[in-house]
């Protein structure tokens, strides 16, 4: 693995998983121009459409677009402009997975219900915490749609998702599992839908790191496709996608570092098992 992505790997998990951002990291995160990112393809069929620390991607299928994730409030221009920019229409946009509700991943979604006429899906668990008091902020409740379920799948068209429920980070994260075609060679995607260790107790502890233990176990995952950019090194890989010469590897197929990845996940977790368990006296 390439030495920088590797050092900017670890870097980035420290800024990921800060659970207190500062009040300047929090009205940068919220500033649509300080956020907004040109749109750019990353596959045949796979586009980044998201902002600086938030993702969101769109698949293009022979039936029209499914977009994963919606950002929120004025960053949900970035995924608009962002679909329009590249030449699609987001009336095109059938389906929308919504990793979780957290508002950063939800916060656009009735918005694109609304304007657009797109289906969403979500776990029958997160779409519990729809009706809940939203756990950072308030968002526009989506209209509730379908259901994710595990290894549930659903098509648009020659594309298939397979979804992976992976609880922890919220009660029912959402992973989707794709092929992606780099000058028409199939990879297998993978989106673990919620990374971050921004929760507590031992029990849902034990359960992301089952979760995790599970993705390890999958085996075949040879592209990371993250639903924040940072956890994926997406913008230093783009740089190296666009600086590839003919013949050279596709920089997002490298399941070397998703299984580096995983294995850091699964300490990290471990390390908060131990402090959760001491804080409940057991
Ligand atoms: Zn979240």
């Amino acid at each position: 693995m390439n030495r920088t992505i590797k050092l900017a790997l670890i870097f980035s998990f420290g800024l990921f998983l800060s659970a207190n951002p500062s009040a300047q990291e929090l009205s940068e995160n919220d500033d649509p121009e300080f956020q907004r990112v040109a749109p750019f393809q990353v596959f045949d069929n796979l586009y980044y459409v998201g902002a600086k620390w938030v993702a969101a991607w769109v698949l293009e299928t022979d039936q029209g677009l499914i977009l994963f994730d919606t950002l929120y409030g004025d960053l949900t221009d970035i995924v608009i402009d962002g679909i329009r920019e590249l030449g699609m229409d987001p009336n095109d946009i059938r389906y929308v997975v919504v990793t979780h509700a957290h508002y950063d991943h939800i916060g656009g979604a009735r918005r694109i219900q609304e304007e657009f006429g797109a289906v969403v899906l979500m776990t029958e668990e997160d779409w519990q915490m729809v009706d809940e008091d939203p756990i950072y902020r308030e968002y526009p409740k989506p209209m509730r749609h379908l259901l994710v379920t595990d290894n549930g799948t659903v098509n648009l068209g020659r594309t298939g998702l397979r979804f992976v429920k992976t609880p922890g980070h919220t009660p029912g994260v959402a992973s989707t599992r794709f092929t992606v075609y780099d000058n028409g060679f199939p990879f297998q995607a993978f989106m673990f839908g919620g990374v971050g260790l921004n929760f507590e107790g031992v029990e849902r502890t034990e359960t992301y790191i089952s979760s995790v233990k599970r993705l390890q176990s999958m085996g075949d995952i040879e592209v990371n496709i993250p639903n924040h950019a940072a956890s994926g090194d997406v913008f230093e890989r783009y740089e190296m996608l666009k600086d590839r010469k003919e013949g050279e590897p596709h920089p997002f197929v490298d399941p070397e570092s998703y299984t580096a990845w995983l294995d850091q996940l699964l300490v990290m977790a471990e390390a908060k098992l131990v402090e959760e368990k001491a804080a409940a006296g057991q």
